[in-house]
């Protein structure tokens, strides 16, 4: 598989082109034609694989497909993760690649400004990368909503589970409408993983990297 085979745009392409890839990664050539057909996935890989990208682009091309679509408030995609790092990680390639189209990305994580992570939620952003315990804050608090979201990501599923975020992770899940697109990434595929799965994602795709 080449980059030409997702049927990506031209801005997002270029940005690709930018990034001096030369060619997809496993994960991503099973991966990202599962996630742009808009079916649930689970995603089993690491760090390094290029699972971020993996899911960020099918996120950008369902923004746009969206977009005009849905007025209202909060974001239209939500990433979760276990910690701060993979936060600021994540949000800098969703700015590097959401640059293509204007669109704008938020982190919010455990230990930072509850004041400024508020403050620039309201400015706005399509795509919000969270840690579990810090975005149900924020919107316990009104600093943002869900109720606009449709694709929502579980990344590092199995950490999050280690570091117990499992009701967190679940409460987030069902405080998103149920005809959302769900991908569900762990390193692992434990019991318990394998349970959150059943429970989230509906009929999904296995992807193994
Ligand atoms: P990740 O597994 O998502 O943390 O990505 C690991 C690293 O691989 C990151 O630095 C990415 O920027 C990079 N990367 C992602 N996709 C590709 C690709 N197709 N070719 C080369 N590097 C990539």
């Amino acid at each position: 598989t080449s980059f030409a085979h997702f049927g990506f745009d031209e801005q997002l392409m270029h940005q690709i082109r930018k990034s001096e890839y030369t060619q997809p990664t496993p994960i991503q050539c099973q991966g990202v034609p599962i996630a742009l057909s808009g079916r649930d996935a689970i995603g089993i890989a690491k760090t390094g694989s290029g699972k971020t990208a993996a899911f960020i682009w099918p996120i950008l091309v369902h923004i746009m497909d969206q977009k005009e679509l849905e007025p209202g408030e909060g974001p239209i995609a939500v990433i979760v993760c276990p910690t701060r790092e993979l936060c600021q990680q994540i949000h800098a390639e969703c700015k590097r690649f959401g640059k293509a189209y204007g669109l704008r990305s938020v982190a919010v994580y455990g230990g930072g400004s509850m004041w400024e992570q508020a403050k620039a939620l309201q400015e706005g952003a399509e795509i919000v990368v969270c840690t579990p315990g810090r975005l149900i804050d924020h919107v316990k608090k009104k600093a943002t909503s869900l109720q606009r979201v449709t694709f929502l990501v579980f990344d590092e599923a199995d950490r999050m589970f280690d570091m117990g975020f499992e009701y967190q992770v679940r409460s987030i899940a069902s405080h998103v409408r149920p005809d959302r697109q769900t991908l569900l990434f762990s390193a692992t595929f434990r019991k318990k993983i394998e349970k959150l799965a059943r429970d989230i994602l509906v009929d999904p795709i296995r992807v193994v990297q």
